[in-house]
């Protein structure tokens, strides 16, 4: 199964590449935050699959009062789980604070809050499938993988916490590419699950 991962920049090329049936085949879109709604909108609407996203640190806060605060026909999937095409995934938005008025930011300890209630979430998955998770979509990297010790781009200690317990097989990030992209690899195997840096799109065979 054919899957494309989108982060964090957009990619003009994409306008004339998916008409072009450059991504013919990719049956679900997975979207890791700070992308204009608009661009993974035209995802949807031209490859007519599943998508699902989380919000990053430049994206709106979610509000259904507002259009432009989600992508219209995808799934905000943050703090939440779905399961689609036999795949049990799940998401977390935003990145560790580094501004005090930011939005989709949280300080490591907000984090485990958060990754506590997405787990409470991910239990049923295991009585019910027998296992947690497959594919968890984040904004941020987890602490110590494809991260940096600036302010902004530490990664959030409680995404190794769910990726411990939950064990999913793919964690697909954003947030981090902008400075390291060169210098670290952007895929990363922790136990089961491999760990990919998604930037700026990334077509994965799963
Ligand atoms: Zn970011």
């Amino acid at each position: 199964m054919k899957i494309l991962a989108v982060s964090d920049q957009v990619v003009e090329r994409i306008y004339t590449l998916i008409p072009q049936g450059h991504f013919k085949g990719v049956e679900m879109v997975l979207g890791c935050g700070d992308l204009p709604y608009n661009y993974l909108e035209y995802f949807v609407s031209m490859l007519n699959v599943p998508m699902f996203y989380v919000p990053g640190n430049h994206d709106p806060v979610y509000n259904l009062m507002f259009a432009n605060s989600y992508a219209e026909g995808g799934t905000n999937l943050d703090l939440k789980r779905a399961r689609s095409k036999g795949l049990l995934l799940a998401g977390f938005g935003g990145c560790v604070r580094y501004r005090p008025d930011g939005v989709n930011q949280y300080t490591q300890t907000e984090a485990y809050f958060r990754a506590f209630h997405l787990m409470s979430c991910l239990f049923w998955n295991l009585l019910r499938y027998g296992r947690a998770l497959d594919i968890l979509i984040t904004h941020s990297p987890p602490f110590g993988i494809h991260d940096e010790e600036t302010q902004a781009h530490t990664g959030l200690k409680a995404i190794n916490w769910i990726l411990r317990w939950a064990r999913p097989r793919y964690h697909f990030h954003g947030h981090t590419h902008f400075y390291r992209r060169n210098l670290v690899p952007s895929v990363t195997q922790l136990g089961p699950t491999t760990i990919t840096n998604v930037f700026p799109y990334d077509l994965i065979e799963i």
